[in-house]
């Protein structure tokens, strides 16, 4: 067989010849445009050979803060069409973090939205190798400090719509980066291949996983700057999908309206997106019979959640998993035809779970013994390898903690069942080690977040004597329900569910559980609150 690499450009080819005239929808400070993929891949042309005018060299890293619009997207491939590395930097992070992983990835050039451009003034002094600062935004001007300046408009102006990519890379160029929030010491970087991206966006199209395609009116919530908004704005290209990016600071309520308004058929996000989601349409009447999958991952999806979505609403979920180092979709929970004849909860407790392994991966569970049986009980830690998963930590000597001997030893501690469907049960460091056993606090927080009148739940881990570790619940009530549920409610909710011991010591209600920069439950900060509060009582 031929070896063509595998490019990005051949992406924006196929968008270029064979859709031209299909829309990119891009929500801006300035409201909603829209844009067809001969405009995109026009200004993508003209940013590429702007960038190359300030002397923007092969292999240099080009850092964005930005939220999910078109200018977003133009330089997903601008960048790496080049042979530059896009670094999507998370902008939530602490700006210690965000300093640090500018001067570790070496940017050359930001490009940052307008609304973001305070933060990098703050930083600006410690950034030691930024060479100048782009400005996206609708504005004609934006006052700032930053220097050298550049309006992103003004180069597009200037900027040659004929522009050729390059086409003599290797499909093994760096075309992306992208920094783990780690949950202790400074982020990890992961370089993404144009070969990893390439065959991770065939994998988004297979029918038995996401199945993306043309038909797809795709919005992808989960930000741009997080593993490569899942890889969906590289896919959605590719294949010709109509794309509907969210833009800056949206509410429940404006992803409700995009999707009535652009019939969006498939979007993706994770839990705390979607919980947001379902308060709005259970208060206020939407159409959303468009869509025909709400992609959710990054964390456990509640059952409680999956059941409203597909029961409630008739809305499709599926339940996938991955991380920053597998671009990310490793695991996804479809069903199969073997799950026909079953009835609703048992088909509900496989969408709860994470599911299969994504074709083109490769996977073990190790567990104390060796690799674990498929039974659904015994627990291990799963490693994944395949083209899509890096293979280490950018210039990180913490590599050796999860690359080993050709594996990528993910942290998270899953039970896989007869038919192959993993469940995650932890991350190994939230697990419960409770007198020698451990307890899963994602079970406990999926069966409080089942209760009627819990809007969220976590569990965490606290010393104890004689148990080494006991779990305590942290729940956020929904509104109107304060006077009426306490402690014993959802105790004796729990009581019939789990063995004894699994159940929480004690149940705190709070007004709202800290969350990392992604929207997951920043577990170290609750068990610290915990932990203060009960040394007060
Ligand atoms: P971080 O949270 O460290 O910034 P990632 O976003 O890469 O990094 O998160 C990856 C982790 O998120 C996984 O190792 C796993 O613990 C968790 N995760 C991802 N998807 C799911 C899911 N569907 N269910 C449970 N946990 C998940």
């Amino acid at each position: 067989m031929m070896q063509t690499p595998l490019l990005l450009t051949q992406m924006m080819d196929r968008a270029e010849k064979y859709f031209p005239k299909k829309k990119v929808i891009s929500r801006t400070e300035s409201g909603v445009q829209s844009f067809t993929y001969k405009e995109i891949v026009e200004r993508t042309r003209r940013l590429a050979s702007a960038l190359h005018q300030l002397g923007v060299q092969k292999g240099d890293k080009i850092g964005t803060l930005a939220w999910n619009h078109h200018r977003h997207l133009e330089a997903y491939f601008a960048v790496p069409c080049s042979g530059a590395v896009l670094h999507t930097i998370n902008f939530r992070l602490s700006p210690e973090h965000i300093i640090y992983i500018i001067n570790h990835a070496e940017d050359r050039f930001l490009l940052v939205d307008a609304d973001l451009v305070p933060l990098l003034e703050k930083i600006k002094d410690k950034l030691r190798n930024v060479k100048g600062y782009i400005i996206m935004t609708d504005q004609e001007k934006v006052e700032t400090s930053l220097s050298p300046v550049y309006f992103y408009e003004d180069l597009l102006t200037d900027g040659d719509p004929t522009y050729s990519f390059i086409e003599d890379l290797d499909e093994n160029t760096p075309a992306g980066l992208c920094y783990t929030s780690a949950t202790t010491g400074n982020p990890k970087g992961v370089i993404y291949s144009h070969r990893g991206i390439f065959l991770h966006s065939m994998a988004l199209g297979l029918a038995d996983t996401v199945g993306m395609s043309e038909k797809d009116i795709a919005m992808a919530v989960v930000p741009m700057f997080h593993v490569n908004a899942w890889g969906m704005p590289f896919a959605s290209m590719w294949f010709g999908t109509t794309q509907v990016l969210p833009g800056p600071y949206f509410t429940p309520k404006l992803l409700a309206e995009l999707i009535q308004e652009y019939k969006v058929t498939l979007t993706a996000g994770v839990p705390t997106i979607w919980l947001g989601l379902l308060k709005e349409i259970e208060e206020n009447p939407y159409d959303l019979s468009s869509l025909r999958g709400v992609l959710c991952g990054g964390s456990a999806a509640p059952r409680s959640m999956i059941e409203a979505f597909e029961q409630k609403y008739n809305i499709p979920f599926l339940h996938a998993y991955g991380m920053t180092e597998t671009s990310p979709m490793a695991l996804i929970s479809v069903s199969n035809s073997s799950q026909e004849s079953l009835s609703m909860e048992e088909r509900m407790d496989i969408k709860a779970k994470q599911g299969m392994l994504v074709p083109g991966l490769d996977m073990k569970i190790v567990g104390k013994d060796g690799e674990v049986k498929w039974d659904g009980k015994e627990m291990g830690e799963l490693a994944l390898r395949g083209p899509w998963i890096a293979s280490e930590y950018y210039n990180d000597d913490r590599t050796g903690d999860a690359f080993r001997d050709g594996w990528l030893y993910t942290g998270d501690v899953v039970t896989i069942d007869e038919q192959g469907y993993i469940k995650i049960v932890d991350r190994t460091k939230d697990l419960i080690k409770s007198g020698g056993e451990w307890i899963s606090s994602v079970d406990l927080e999926n069966s409080l977040m089942a209760h009627e009148a819990v809007f969220e739940a976590a569990v965490v881990a606290i010393p104890h004597e004689q148990w080494q570790e006991r779990p305590i619940a942290c729940v956020v009530l929904k509104d109107g329900y304060q006077d009426s549920v306490c402690k014993e409610t959802l105790m004796e909710f729990l009581r019939p569910q789990f063995a004894k011991w699994w159940l929480p010591d004690d149940i705190l209600f709070m007004k709202e559980i800290p969350k990392t920069s992604v929207g997951k439950f920043l577990k170290r900060a609750l068990r610290d609150q915990v932990k203060n509060h009960l040394n007060k009582v």
